[in-house]
């Protein structure tokens, strides 16, 4: 059934569904149709409305008897509408959450299964880097593995490409085109720094996986940290930490350069929200207590900021505002002053970083242990040529093509 073919064909499709009883009935994407009644903005859609209309019409009229397994997917409950919902319709429901360890061990051996792999592989460390990714991220990440590999023009798909596609799906495509100048370049390095330091020096942070000054995407450095465990919620002092770390790279600008710059922007941004939240949402401001400001307009699917109806008064709006920013300010202070008793650090490790462009959480504790980092070559070629991609002829074809397209 597709949307926007209306009532009839939703009729026709249980007649059909009956007929050939028992049948499962699969019906994907069931918010296209089932999106709540009436909903100001971007509702009124009279068809829409009239096939929801046939499809709550259809599901009252099954009998104890009929045979038919009603099933259907959505990744917004919340917009249903509540009929729909309701016992003898869709009264029951899976939630099917992103996966975790085993989860993603488990699709990862689904997607690797026509696959060479090196024996050096192991879907367990690779599940255990990976928290947060769902399925189709996985199944990326699989896909960029085995174009690294046959660019390389290797038979089979080791770890290093694994590790190497990691890195790529979860901090960006690395822009080696981009020049940045000498002070552009020390500038990321401080300011990365900063974020690895704060976070290495805090306990509750997660550990530092990866601080790198090589640009990506829009960013002109990444510093990458993965949790030891998988996390279902927040406790005020691993977001309190989560805020110094994310504060950290500007002061390390300020502190180094005692200058400002564009750099910190999108740092801000999330810290910025995150302070909102907490004293919003989470209810972890001592001043405003435990109780929600605002509340969000979940059937208008225009920007999320715009739907956030005010509930409070220009007073208690004021109040917030200072809250967010006390939070902010205090989170900025304290990153400001553990740098700045941590300085000689700071720059052994903007030393290094500068050196090396990419260190790791290992690397880290050897420059803030006072030692100095030999590296092993360990870069991958990246300048493969072409040619190269036709002589990997081992690679399974589907993977090979998907590598020709995307190189
Ligand atoms: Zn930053």
């Amino acid at each position: 059934m597709f949307v926007g073919v209306g009532a009839s064909r939703v009729r026709d499709l249980f007649e059909q569904g009956k007929k050939n009883a028992p049948s499962i009935i699969f019906i994907d994407e069931i918010d296209a149709v089932g999106r709540h009644r009436g909903a100001g903005l971007g509702g009124g859609h009279d068809e829409r409305e009239q096939t929801l209309n046939a499809l709550l019409v259809e599901m009252d009229g099954f009998e104890s008897t009929t045979n038919i397994i009603l099933l259907a997917a959505t990744n917004r409950p919340d917009v249903l509408d509540s009929a729909l919902l309701r016992p003898g319709r869709f009264d029951r429901q899976v939630v099917v959450d992103i996966p975790d360890l085993r989860g993603r061990k488990g699709i990862l051996k689904v997607h690797t299964n026509d696959i060479p792999l090196d024996k050096n592989v192991d879907m367990e460390v690779l599940a255990k880097g990976t928290p947060g990714l769902v399925g189709a991220d996985l199944e990326n990440l699989v896909n960029e593995a085995s174009l690294l590999a046959a660019r390389d023009g290797k038979s089979k798909v080791s770890m290093e490409d694994f590790e190497a596609a990691k890195d790529k799906v979860m901090m960006g495509v690395e822009r080696k085109s981009m020049i940045l100048s000498d002070e552009e370049k020390e500038l990321t390095a401080y300011h990365e720094s900063g974020h690895a330091l704060v976070a290495k020096l805090l306990p509750k942070a997660d550990p530092v996986h990866k601080v790198s000054i090589i640009p990506r995407g829009r960013a002109l450095g990444v510093t990458a940290q993965l949790p030891v465990d998988e996390r279902h919620n927040y406790s005020q002092s691993y977001i309190n930490t989560r805020l110094r770390v994310l504060l950290g790279g500007r002061a390390a600008e300020q502190l180094i350069f005692n200058e400002l710059t564009t750099g910190a922007g999108n740092d801000i941004e999330v810290a910025t929200e995150m302070g909102r939240k907490m004293v919003c949402e989470w209810g972890m401001s001592d001043l405003m207590g435990p109780l929600t400001f605002g509340k969000k307009d979940e059937e208008i699917f225009l920007g999320k900021e715009i739907a956030t109806n005010r509930d409070y008064s220009e007073t208690t709006a004021r109040k917030i505002d200072e809250e967010v920013s006390r939070i902010i300010r205090e989170a900025e202070e304290e990153a400001l002053a553990l740098l700045k008793k941590n300085e000689k650090s700071l720059h052994r490790v903007a030393k290094e970083l500068l050196k090396h462009e990419t260190i790791d959480g290992d690397d880290l504790d050897k420059i803030m242990a006072g030692k100095t980092l030999r590296r092993r070559r360990a870069k991958r070629a990246n300048g493969a040529k072409e040619g190269k991609t036709k002589k990997a002829a081992n690679v399974t074809s589907k993977k090979k093509k998907m590598a020709e397209k995307s190189a």
